[in-house]
């Protein structure tokens, strides 16, 4: 849980500490400031983890919360008998205390993507306390700080610290309240829901945490043991650790169709586990869109309930982003992948990089038994090719010191674009004044910024060979 101070790095903040902030500023930028903080002394995570100060870096209530409670409720499990009633509870109170979350504490507060009347707020605001993942307050704004500053120190649970740590390494130790990026919250403080829940926070989580799902399954079928331990210890640790996978699997497993610069992810099983909060690539790139998952085949149960609550009218003002901007980030994303990939292969030298030839030159040397073979003013060896070309050997030969320009442009055998570009590969040298050449020279240099990729590589597009030329070649039979 990450009750309301893991920034604080001190005991549990006192919920009448809100009321008692000394100055209203202060208050807004730093919300979860453990009144016992003192900035100017050295914190604990200012000193080396030692064998003798071990524990005084351990932020002993989350301990509690995340790992010792859910230790006893499953040793309490092996005495408690499962009643069916109890078990279909405890799976409908996980999907409502995981709404809580998903729907309100990330989708409402954190990113204001929808607005919601205050019945809505007020449950959103309950059963996410029952989650014990700490007040909206205190959520929203490390939430805040995540996103603006996804993966670095001011990130308080960058995965670049490792998947444990961002799952909830960053709970169960101390963190410095310096090194988290700064927020503002200062809508969240006018909203009277989020204000009287962070305030009666303690409250809040016993009695929607445990009180709760105790009463109803005692009442109503008699089961309070069962109540406690499925629907209480048992299902708080499960809504924990599968949203607490936003923050880890989100930012490690599946796909960046979006942006790949950081490390948020897109995955179909994050999305299970997290009700539907897997499409992460994407959320991070639109994180005021109330969806995650923008295809209507995705799991995204958490944009079903907004949607549900607004046909209600209990929602309303749902945010999107435009679809062609988010087009357009998926096409820039996908062409980026394109010349990742096209960077890879070989095109040949760059025409600019050949050395110039005459062309006395050029046949002097095919005289002395070099294979060459000019096409469009530029020279190939073609030496090691003779034996391999699919038209035979003497067709190749055959052009062996001549322009073979136009035999190669469907004088002999309109070669496709596979031939030109694998001749692009045999280029040595260029002949002065290549007719072709000069004129390729000028139209790519007019044109050169559109025929460069992201990192600066020339694109070579199908059949804008310079070996192409764009006349079909009247062949020497019909000269
Ligand atoms: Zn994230
Ligand atoms: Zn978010």
């Amino acid at each position: 849980m990450p009750s309301h101070q893991p920034t604080a790095g001190h005991e549990a903040i006192k919920p009448e500490y809100l009321s008692s902030q000394p100055s209203p500023m202060a208050s807004k930028l730093e919300p979860n400031r453990n009144k016992n903080y003192d900035p100017k002394k050295p914190h604990i995570t200012d000193t080396p983890l030692t064998r003798y100060n071990w524990y005084k870096h351990v932020n002993w209530l989350n301990v509690t919360l995340i790992v010792l409670v859910p230790v006893y409720g499953m040793i309490g499990a092996f005495w408690t008998p499962l009643y069916w009633q109890t078990a279909v509870f405890s799976i409908l109170y996980y999907f409502a205390t995981g709404l809580g979350i998903t729907a309100g504490y990330h989708r409402l507060w954190a990113h204001t993507s929808y607005s919601a009347t205050w019945p809505l707020r007020v449950f959103l605001a309950a059963v996410g306390g029952g989650a014990v993942e700490g007040s909206v307050r205190w959520w929203a704004r490390d939430h805040r700080a995540h996103h603006r500053y996804t993966d670095t120190e001011k990130d308080p649970y960058s995965v670049r610290k490792g998947l444990l740590y961002s799952h909830f390494g960053w709970m169960l130790m101390k963190q410095n309240p310096k090194r988290i990026g700064r927020t503002d919250i200062s809508d969240l403080n006018e909203d009277p829901v989020v204000v009287w829940q962070h305030r009666h926070y303690l409250k809040v989580v016993l009695f929607m945490g445990l009180i709760l799902p105790t009463l109803v399954s005692g009442l109503v079928w008699g089961d309070y043991l069962g109540g406690f331990v499925y629907a209480g210890i048992l299902r708080i640790f499960f809504i924990q650790q599968a949203t607490f996978c936003v923050n880890s699997l989100a930012h490690w497993l599946g796909d960046q169709p979006f942006d790949d610069r950081n490390s948020p992810r897109d995955h179909i099983l994050t999305a299970l586990v997290t009700l539907g909060e897997g499409y992460h690539n994407f959320h991070h790139e639109f994180p005021s869109d109330y969806r995650n998952a923008i295809e209507w085949h995705q799991y995204d149960p958490t944009k079903w309930f907004i949607w549900t609550m607004k046909q209600l009218g209990l929602a309303y003002d749902l945010k999107t982003f435009k679809q062609n901007e988010i087009e357009k980030g998926r096409v820039q994303q996908a062409q980026k992948k394109l010349d990742q990939k096209r960077a890879k292969l070989d095109w040949g030298v760059p025409l600019d990089q050949l050395p110039v030839l005459e062309w006395d030159e050029y046949v002097d040397q095919c005289k002395n038994g070099r294979g060459l073979i000019a096409v469009a003013g530029v020279v190939h060896d073609v030496t090691e090719f003779i034996s391999q070309h699919p038209g035979g050997k003497a067709m190749i030969k055959s052009g062996i010191g001549k322009d073979a320009t136009s035999m190669f442009n469907g004088g002999v055998y309109m070669h496709s674009n596979g031939a030109h570009n694998l001749l692009s590969t045999m280029r040595v040298g260029v002949i002065r004044g290549g007719a072709e050449v000069e004129i390729w020279k000028r139209s790519y240099a007019a044109q050169s910024e559109y025929l460069k990729d992201g990192s600066g590589h020339k694109i070579v597009k199908a059949g804008e060979q310079v070996t192409r030329i764009a006349e079909p070649v009247a062949t020497s039979a019909a000269a």
